[in-house]
Formats: C-alpha cells, sequence, structure tokens
C-alpha cells in the first residue's frame, strides 16, 4: 500500500474559508491515519490579479492556528511557474492543445441561438501560430466519457462532448488553475485529491490533462482518488455567501472560539463520529475517520450550533487554563492577534491578573465565547467606570425606588460582613423595608456597581470589588439618582 500523501491548495483571496478549514481537517486526517503519510500546503497564488501577500499570510496564521502543520511547505504555486509553462508547451507539441484567436464574443456570434456552453471548437484544427492574442486549448476528446473515482460519491461520469476543449494557457502563455494544479499533483506525487465540491466539474478536465501528461512526458504518474466534500450551506439551505454567512475562519479565532471547539465542528461537516457524543477530539476523529463515511448532501453551517459545541468546550476547561485562554481579551498586553475593536476597553496598567483570577469563576459558566469576557468584567478594570446611559435612566432614575435602595444599601455598608450571603441578605433587608423583591432591589445596585442591568452573579462581584470601591460607586450613583 502506498502512503497517503494529500494536499490543500489554497488560493490566497484575502481570508480563510470555513470550507478551506474543513478541506485541510479532512486532509490532514489522511496524512495522520498513515505513519509515512504526508501533508502538502501549496498555496495557489498563480492568479495576480486577485492575489496579495498579506493574503498569503492569511493562509499561513489561518494553518497555524488550526494546528494542521504540514510536512511539505508552505509553498507558493508561483515558484513553478516554469514547469507549467513547459507542461503546457509538451501539451502543445503532443498536438493536446492548440492556439485558438477567438474572442468570447466571437463564439457567442458564431452559436447564435444556440446556447450550448463551451467552446465549439473553431481553432481546433486551424493550425494557429502562438501571437500575442492567442490562447492554448486543450483538446478534448470529442466521443465517450471521461470518469472518476470519487471515494465519497462514487464513480462519477462525465461525457466529454460536454467537456469541451478548455483554456489551459492565456495568451500571456500564463498557465490556468486547472493545469498548474496537475502540474503541482504529479510533482508532489498527490494520491488523493480532497477539496470542495465545487471543484466536482474540474476533475474530467484534470484527469484529462493527467493523461495527456503521461503521454507527452512519458512518464506515467498515478491518477489520485478524488473525494469532493459535501457543499457548505446555510439557514436557507443556500451556498454559504462570502458577503452575508460568517464564513472567515480567523472571524473565530478572533470572536474567541476555542479551537479544538472549531476543528471539532469541522468534523461534524459531513461526518458523524460514532456513538452518541458529537464531543470528539483529533484523536478519536483520526482512529475514526473514513472518506467513505462522508455524506454527498449538502452540510448546515450552523453557527448556532457551533457557538453552543464552543460552550461545552469553554466549561470543560479548568479554571487555570480559562484564565490563560482569556487572557488576549483581557489582557492589553496580551491581545497580540485580538482587532482593534474587540481589545479589552481598558489601559494596560488598569489589568491586575490576581483580580481577573478571583472573577473568572463568575464568568467561566456564562460565556459562549471568550469575546464575551471583556464586557462582563468590564466594571473590575474600568476607572472611571462608564455608566449605560440606557440602563441609568432605566433603572435608576425611572421613580424613586432606585434612590430609596442605594441609599438604604448605603446607610449599613460599614456594618455588614464583606461576604456575598451577607450582602445578599442586605439588599433582601432594603428591598423588604422599601416594598421591592429583590429582583428589583438589586437591580439599582447593579447598575451603580457595574454599570449595566446584566452580568456576572451581583453578591460575588461586589464581596470582589470590595466595600470602598463599592461605596464610591454607589455614592456617585446616588448623584444621579432622581430626588426622592
Ligand atoms: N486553488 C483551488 C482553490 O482554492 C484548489 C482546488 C483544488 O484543491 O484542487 O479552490
Amino acid at each position: 500500500m502506498v502512503s497517503p500523501r494529500v494536499r490543500i491548495a489554497p488560493s490566497p483571496t484575502g481570508f480563510f474559508h470555513v470550507g478551506t478549514a474543513r478541506t485541510a481537517y479532512f486532509n490532514w486526517l489522511i496524512a495522520r491515519q498513515d505513519p509515512d503519510g504526508v501533508f502538502v500546503l501549496r498555496i495557489e497564488d498563480t492568479d495576480e490579479e486577485r492575489n496579495r501577500d498579506e493574503w498569503v499570510e492569511v493562509i499561513i496564521e489561518s494553518m497555524e492556528w488550526l494546528g494542521f502543520r504540514a510536512d511539505v511547505g508552505p509553498y507558493l504555486q508561483s515558484e513553478y511557474r516554469s514547469a507549467h509553462r513547459e507542461a503546457a508547451a509538451a501539451l502543445r507539441h503532443g498536438n493536446y492543445a492548440y492556439y485558438c484567436d477567438c474572442t468570447g464574443e466571437d463564439v457567442a456570434a458564431r452559436k447564435g441561438e444556440d446556447k450550448t456552453p463551451g467552446y465549439d471548437g473553431f481553432c481546433r484544427d486551424r493550425g494557429l501560430q502562438p501571437t500575442e492574442r492567442t490562447a492554448l486549448r486543450f483538446r478534448a476528446p470529442l466521443e465517450g466519457s471521461t470518469d472518476i473515482v470519487d471515494e465519497i460519491r462514487g464513480e462519477v461520469s462525465f461525457e466529454n462532448r460536454v467537456i469541451g476543449d478548455f483554456v489551459i494557457a492565456k495568451s500571456s502563455g500564463d498557465v490556468l488553475y486547472a493545469l498548474a494544479n496537475v502540474v503541482d499533483d504529479r510533482r508532489d506525487a498527490i494520491t488523493h485529491v480532497i477539496r470542495g465540491e465545487e471543484h466536482l466539474a474540474n476533475a474530467p478536465k484534470q484527469v484529462l490533462l493527467w493523461r495527456a501528461l503521461d503521454e507527452v512526458t512519458g512518464e506515467t504518474v498515478p491518477l489520485p482518488t478524488y473525494a469532493h466534500l459535501p457543499l457548505l450551506v446555510n439557514e436557507q439551505r443556500k451556498k454559504l455567501s462570502k458577503r452575508k454567512d460568517p464564513v472567515s475562519t480567523m472571524a473565530y479565532r478572533d470572536e474567541g472560539y476555542l479551537v479544538e471547539a472549531f476543528v471539532n465542528y469541522l468534523a461534524l461537516l459531513g461526518w458523524s463520529p460514532r456513538g452518541d457524543s458529537e464531543i470528539v477530539d483529533r484523536e478519536t476523529v483520526t482512529g475514526q475517520f473514513r472518506l467513505s463515511d462522508v455524506s454527498h448532501s449538502p452540510a448546515f453551517f450552523d453557527v448556532k450550533k457551533l457557538a453552543a459545541l464552543n460552550g461545552d468546550y469553554v466549561r470543560r476547561l479548568s479554571l487555570d487554563e480559562f484564565v490563560q485562554a482569556c487572557l488576549p481579551w483581557v489582557d492589553p498586553d496580551h491581545a497580540t492577534f485580538v482587532p482593534t475593536d474587540r481589545r479589552p476597553p481598558w489601559a494596560p496598567e488598569a489589568f491586575d491578573a490576581d483580580l481577573f483570577r478571583r472573577v473568572a469563576p463568575l464568568v467561566h459558566e456564562r460565556v459562549t465565547t471568550l469575546g464575551e469576557v471583556p464586557a462582563m468584567v468590564r466594571f473590575f478594570f474600568e476607572s472611571p467606570l462608564v455608566l449605560d446611559e440606557d440602563a441609568v435612566n432605566k433603572v435608576l432614575r425611572q421613580d424613586a425606588s432606585g434612590a430609596l435602595v442605594v441609599r438604604g444599601v448605603l446607610e449599613v455598608l460599614d456594618d455588614v460582613e464583606w461576604t456575598s450571603s451577607s450582602l445578599h441578605a442586605l439588599v433582601v433587608a432594603v428591598g423588604d423595608k422599601v416594598g421591592l423583591t429583590l429582583r428589583r432591589a438589586q437591580a439599582p445596585v447593579r447598575v451603580a456597581v457595574t454599570g449595566t442591568t446584566v452580568g456576572p452573579p451581583l453578591f460575588e462581584s461586589l464581596e470582589i470589588l470590595g466595600r470602598a470601591v463599592v461605596r464610591e460607586r454607589l455614592e456617585r450613583a446616588l448623584s444621579l439618582c432622581s430626588a426622592s
């Protein structure tokens, strides 16, 4: 048995699509299942109009975050431009390709009402020489079919007539994707081409190119096995849209998704683990994964399910792990990758690691993503605390009860034992005195001390903040309350 050699071949498009992340994972799994398996990362950067260096970086950074280490690469397809041109020339010499000077309009005009897609073969036998206007077209067979063996879909047959003569190199001589990709897969001795379903229609063209290259180079390279992974769809069962759906892998990192939760979720996009639990780590998936078990029906990319799974993973962290994982979102000195609009809203010197450690248990059970943590713990670090205007108006100013509660709490604050349970009893007692339930009585205290109406458990938070800070904030709030 030949050990698998697999690859992902993303193009630098500005972001790393969640579908590419899934493709990367499934390829990586196949390589890791064999001690001699090889995983190649090739960046297909030959479309110069669409590529930028920083976009190459996005691919590398995403792969690093996901932990899918490549055995070969990352390397740039553009490094092999001359090999691609040589292959195009060899196909031309072997009469597998011909020059064509037709424009799209020429072809359309000739076809008239006939809407059959593809090229009409006009230049096939014209024997044109290359000029600055001639593209190079592959001469596809006119009859018969090209069959591909797909691990997920079985045998898929394409009629050659429908494939048509396709362009393999532009008039500039630049080789297009289908051929460059085949030349590289041959050189990398790829055994399995595992990629998204949108490339299924390219497969027969690539098989034809592969066989033609076998002929013209005199070097027979075994054809890879194909596996086209199911389309990812949104809630409306439509193909994920780059504009409307959250498809950027790094945006999940930036929002505070845990990489292991994200990778776990990727495994569920078209594949299911054995047993009842969908919580499966890389080792488990490596043991169980088979391409033949991947479904060919579209897979719903369910952000809500991903969020819930992330919440489960957050809950499974030990307190120490949780504190560590939160640092990029709460400690400005650790916020290396966090985008500016997600940086902690306080200065580096305002962050207190010991204090955060005491606060962390209050939020550990309550967040879905780590990016939610700063808003929940803001009142521990922000100075002066910014009060939410709406909350102040609604809770402190609407009627006299806000002032009554705040004043009532301030009156006995110095006498209370500083524990969450005593503080709880104190607010209950003040509420009783002014005729308010605990829920209504604690609202003014929460707004006064935390600046907003929602947050971690109030009495535990007060205990951690300490008497002096709580007093100062209640006094400030009292000055904002409507006169009672
Ligand atoms: N560059 C192609 C893409 O980004 C790769 C296709 C393939 O894996 O063959 O979709």
